[in-house]
């Protein structure tokens, strides 16, 4: 081994560990920054290996080098800007187009390095395998993740789409794939077949999540993290890369099980959600909800500051609405003042409350709310049927009873039991259904308060509110 391999290999085991602690401190809120900043600094020292690689390596050729240099300077341009100028509300969406640039990546370096082999001889498996399970599977994380970030821009419909006959051409394009796939390993001479086994496997993305609606896009969505992974680590099997093998594996392993822990808080299997059609035959639920949404009763802030400051516990609901509206400071700040005058408040966090994983509990964690205030879905439940009031703020299907009946999109998806307290205000600004497009009957319970408003202002209107009753 030479000195300068020996000291990419150094780098590599420096990135690979740097990728390990930080994903490790991602675990809490509390420590999360820090990894995530660690595991920066891990991709950091693992480009400077590669670049120690290209400078000594015999291939490396000028046109490798402007390549290089072209993408480093616009890909990293892209990623800053986007980056600090998203709205946290539209990470979900910019993760999936990391998610598909990554997976398509992955697989054009297969397919490059498909490319630049002498294929004579053919190609033993251990090298014929990692490219075709790489192109297959980064095309897929392509296509797929650029569905899903559509979806979630609002630019393709949320809903399932489906159409006659989608079943037999998935099979179809399955078949292609799969037979297209085994000949290149068996017989690799020719890239055409290659190039189908690419375009079937980017058109099973398309029809992979296309029919995948209603409340199931976080698994989707993680479950496309978890496939780039796997198409990274394929890649760095193909050019003989370490520290693509190890940052591929950790981040499927990682999308693998934050998948399997998504379809288990919605209570489907990942095979149920793939096979789509959650959110269709829906007409119970829409009918249901149409009748039942007609008879809501109004309240005002005023209302809520008073019924908030004669309350003994309270429990708050945030949702994505929360987040739209970044009313995070103005929710911790009623809560403290309430808090300040001996009513018990908490917050009850649904697993796909928002729009990404984790979502509440980083935007109240911004806030400084006291993690001892934060409940998750299985603690909150019984604190409802003891709760005075139960604020809901801009969330609405993981509130929804309709998922306590079956053939509507969040059918069987664990919900929040806020029809179980005393009393429930519901903060937003219209009628409007949430991402899984259905009505909510909770909005139409005699014991549920509509607050139409903006979440921010809303929850400024009720401290000036509570602070009137409090204090007199
Ligand atoms: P929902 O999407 O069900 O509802 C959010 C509500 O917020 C809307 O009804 C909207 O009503 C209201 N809202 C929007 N803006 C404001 C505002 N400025 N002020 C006040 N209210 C506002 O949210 P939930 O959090 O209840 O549920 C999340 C949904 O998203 C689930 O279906 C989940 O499956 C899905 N999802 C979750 C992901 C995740 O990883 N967590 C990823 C992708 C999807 P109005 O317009 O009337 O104000």
């Amino acid at each position: 081994m030479t000195p300068f391999a020996f000291l990419t290999g150094l780098f590599f085991l420096a990135a690979a560990v740097l990728f390990v602690i930080g994903l490790h401190q991602m675990r809490t809120p509390r420590t999360a920054r820090r990894g995530n900043l660690l595991s920066a600094g891990g991709m950091v020292t693992a480009v400077g290996g590669t670049l120690l690689y290209a400078i000594v390596s015999s291939n490396s050729n000028p046109f490798g080098w402007v390549a290089l240099v072209a993408g480093v300077v616009i890909g990293g341009t892209f990623g800053v800007i986007r980056s600090r100028s998203v709205k946290m509300t539209d990470i979900p969406q910019l993760v999936s187009l990391f998610n598909a640039v990554g997976g398509g990546a992955a697989a054009a370096v297969a397919f490059a390095d498909f490319l630049s082999r002498d294929l004579t001889g053919g190609l033993t498996p251990s090298v014929s395998v990692p490219v075709v399970l790489d192109i297959v599977i980064g095309s897929v994380s392509l296509s797929g993740s650029l569905i899903a970030a559509g979806k979630l821009q609002g630019l393709i419909p949320g809903q399932p789409i489906q159409f006659p006959g989608a079943r037999i051409v998935n099979v179809i394009v399955v078949v292609i794939v799969v037979s297209a796939g085994a000949l290149t390993v068996l017989q690799p001479t020719s890239w055409p077949l290659l190039l189908v086994v690419l375009v079937a496997a980017l058109l099973f993305g398309i029809l992979m999540v296309l029919p995948i609606g209603g409340a199931d896009a976080p698994v989707v969505v993680s479950l496309l993290n978890a496939l780039t992974g796997l198409a990274v680590a394929m890649a760095g099997f193909v050019i003989d890369n370490q520290a693509m093998i190890i940052a591929g594996a950790l981040v499927g392993a990682a999308g693998t099980i934050l998948t399997l822990q998504m379809a288990k808080a919605m209570n489907r299997s990942v095979l149920t959600i793939m096979l789509g059609g959650f959110g269709t035959g829906d007409s119970t639920a829409a009918t249901t909800g149409a009748s039942a949404t007609s008879n809501v009763r109004e309240v005002t802030a005023d209302d809520v500051g008073l019924q908030l400051a004669y309350a003994r516990h309270v429990i708050i609901v945030p949702g994505y609405g929360l987040a739209a509206s970044q009313a995070q400071h103005e929710v911790a700040e009623l809560a403290k003042l309430l808090t300040d005058h001996g009513i018990d408040v908490k917050y009850a966090i649904h697993p796909v409350a928002g729009r990404m994983p984790g979502h509440m509990n980083v935007l109240l964690a911004e806030a400084n709310v006291p993690y001892s205030q934060m409940l998750q879905l299985d603690e909150a439940n019984p604190a409802f049927d003891t709760c005075d009031v139960a604020l809901v703020v801009g969330a609405n299907d993981v509130t929804n009873p309709a998922a306590r009946r079956t053939g509507n999109a969040v059918s069987g998806m664990p919900i929040l039991d806020v029809d179980h307290a005393k009393s429930v205000v519901v903060i937003k600004r219209s009628m409007s259904p949430g991402y899984a497009g259905i009505p909510n009957e909770l909005f139409s319970l005699p014991q549920t308060g509509m607050l139409f408003d903006d979440a921010k202002k809303a929850l400024g209107d009720i401290t000036v509110a509570v602070k009137q009753y409090v204090t007199t």
